[in-house]
């Protein structure tokens, strides 16, 4: 069976040494209660207790746990950058904010692992 693609957030914005990409702070390019709101319904894909600490302010930016709508993964601590840094996000990434159409169905199997997935 063909792996199902998701898009990793961090392959658009993390630098080689694991830092934001400094052009993409302060450029938001939502608004930032539509894209928090949205990343709640994502399904979490993983479970570990690491934090990533923020390079900029220094605080804790929360786990470094993935989360997926079926399309894009995400790590939990990106709500720290999009909140207090206004980091700008990949724009196909904001058309699915903006369509706010989650496959519940999906993001279980994914949840579930009963399918394959592959991070492109
Ligand atoms: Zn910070």
């Amino acid at each position: 069976m063909k792996a199902h693609k998701l898009k990793d957030i961090l392959n658009y914005i993390l630098k080689e040494d694991d830092f934001i990409i400094s052009d993409l702070l302060e450029a938001g390019n939502y608004n930032a209660n539509e894209v928090i709101d949205y990343l709640k319904k994502g399904g979490k894909i993983s479970s570990v207790s690491s934090q990533r600490e923020c390079e900029i302010c220094g605080k804790l930016a929360g786990s470094i746990n993935y989360y997926t709508d079926g399309n894009w993964v995400w790590p939990e601590w990106i709500t720290h950058y999009i909140l207090d840094h206004r980091i700008k996000l990949p724009d196909g990434f904001i058309d699915h904010v903006k369509k706010d159409n989650l496959d519940q169905n999906l993001i279980q199997l994914i949840v579930n692992q009963d399918i394959e997935i592959e991070l492109c």
